[in-house]
């Protein structure tokens, strides 16, 4: 590794505290309580950072709300993934020009990956005057400093320098919901897969220290949270930057060894870096799911190579069947990747016949979007947007049919499955899911919610599947 792995002293994150403690004792010197708002795009990894944005926010005081004119602070951490994303987060972040109006002193921050790119924080600059922070995911740590610098400043504060990033702990956490919890235990890519934005945006790959991670499992765990997600961009890459001799499998078993009722779930695992040793860990480890999202992004061994995934269809392949042998009842998903630059029907229908073999509980399908300064985007892209949408059509409807065929398999089984939510519904109230990750809808005392409970299968469609209390539960 040509590179060192950057920590945050704690030192630091005690500093951003105290900034927490200063900025509180000036938003509630009137009495009334100040109120945020942060409002999250992308990834769980996002999500994630909004827990972290949300806990310093809530040492400064501030509570929260969804009413963006309510709010004295809003947050809107983006994503640049694909465009879309991008197009939603500046139509809303415009929009805001009336809150701005009907409440002057508010103050309107843009951080995560789309800020990362120089020409979104240039737009923002130019066409958003509103904004009155910017700064990329590698300035979240700093946060309280920089929305200091704004209170104090009454000007536009940019914070968006390129580096690699780096690893901080000890960030408080607000998080959402008491039964589901992200654990990030790495952060950035290294893969520059040629069409993605994400190893720009959110620098190298750096692992948290083993301890740390079991540690806030451990945490959660304490806490009743039932349901852990390990986060990285390619968790089977954990640890290569450290100085130990761990892997992501051995992760899992640590976390696997805390006591107490709990799955461990994680995503995203790349083909190029899963081992038979995760499979047989993941067989092994009565905690972890029989879950594995492996994206496969294009069955064409000639779109796989332009895209630099560094695997082909035939060790693809041959790694779902060593997964499925260690787990016979794995539920098994993917991302794809529709219109790469150049791809051609021969190669779509390659995609088409992996996806009827492969047969994925479910499949994220997404139309290529072309990311600014990616190797992709000089790529010849002959086809247009009405031909890769054809293809992406045929792609959801073949990915429909096999996820209700699969649902459909499940009538008359029993699952166990942790109750995580209320649906404000009448007939289904509750959600579910099953050890694999698959929605279960019931109906049942809301006091159930957070329970692993044994449910009977009365029916499934392509979203969902369809339960009822299983006779016998305590
Ligand atoms: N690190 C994860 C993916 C993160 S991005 C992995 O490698 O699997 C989530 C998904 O978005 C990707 O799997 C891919 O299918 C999709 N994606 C990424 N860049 C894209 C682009 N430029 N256009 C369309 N989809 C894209
Ligand atoms: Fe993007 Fe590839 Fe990294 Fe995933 S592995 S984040 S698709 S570059």
């Amino acid at each position: 590794m040509n590179y060192e792995r950057q920590t945050i002293p704690p030192e630091k994150i005690e500093h951003q505290l105290t900034i927490c403690h200063e900025i509180f004792d000036r938003v509630t010197a009137h009495g009334a309580r100040p109120l945020a708002m942060v409002d999250t795009y992308g990834c769980q990894q996002n999500e994630a950072d909004s827990e972290k944005l949300r806990g310093y926010l809530a040492e400064m005081g501030y509570g929260f709300t969804e009413d963006e004119f309510q709010a004295d602070v809003i947050v809107v951490n983006t994503c640049a993934v694909r465009e879309h994303a991008e197009m939603r987060v500046l139509g809303n972040v415009g929009a805001l020009n009336h809150t701005k109006k009907a409440k002057p002193g508010q103050i309107i921050a843009v951080c995560g990956c789309m800020v990362q790119q120089q020409h979104m924080t240039e737009k923002i600059r130019q066409s958003y005057p509103i904004v009155n922070l910017v700064f990329g995911p590698h300035e979240l740590w700093r946060f309280p400093e920089l929305l200091w610098q704004v209170m104090e400043k009454h000007g536009r504060v940019y914070a968006t320098d390129k580096q690699n990033g780096a690893v901080a702990e000890g960030i408080p956490r607000n998080r959402e919901g008491s039964v589901k919890a992200w654990l990030s235990i790495m952060y950035g890519c290294n893969n520059f897969c040629t069409y993605c934005v994400v190893p720009y945006v959110r620098g190298r790959e750096r692992s948290r220290l083993p301890e740390d991670v079991v540690r806030e499992a451990r945490e959660l765990v304490s806490a009743g949270y039932k349901d852990i997600t390990l986060l990285g961009q390619n968790v089977n890459s954990y640890g290569r930057d450290l100085d130990r001799d761990v892997d992501f499998a051995d992760l899992i078993r640590m976390i696997n060894d805390i006591p107490g009722d709990f799955l461990i779930r994680f995503m995203t695992s790349h083909p190029k870096d899963a081992t038979e040793k995760l499979f047989r860990t993941m067989a092994e480890c009565e905690k972890c799911a029989r879950q594995l999202h492996l994206p496969v992004q294009s069955g064409s061994d000639r779109i796989l190579k332009a895209m630099n995934r560094s695997y082909t269809r035939e060790k693809y392949l041959e790694e779902v069947s060593a997964a499925r042998k260690w787990m016979p009842d794995l539920v098994l998903t993917t991302d794809i990747i529709v219109g790469f630059p150049g791809e051609t029907d021969e190669d779509f229908a390659e995609t088409l016949s992996l996806c009827e073999q492969v047969r994925f509980d479910a499949m994220f399908t997404f139309i290529y979007s072309k990311r600014v300064g990616t190797p992709a985007a000089t790529m010849p892209d002959p086809f247009t947007r009405e031909e890769k949408q054809k293809h992406f059509d045929a792609l959801t409807e073949l990915a429909n049919r096999i996820s209700a065929e699969k649902h459909g398999a499940y009538i008359g089984t029993r699952q166990r499955v942790l109750v995580d939510g209320e649906t404000g519904r009448e007939e289904y109230n509750l959600s579910a899911r099953t050890n694999g990750g698959r929605l279960v809808h019931l109906k049942g005392d809301p006091e159930w919610v957070g329970r692993f409970m044994d449910v009977d299968i009365t029916g499934g469609n392509t979203w969902a599947l369809y339960g009822k209390e299983a006779d016998g539960n305590g």
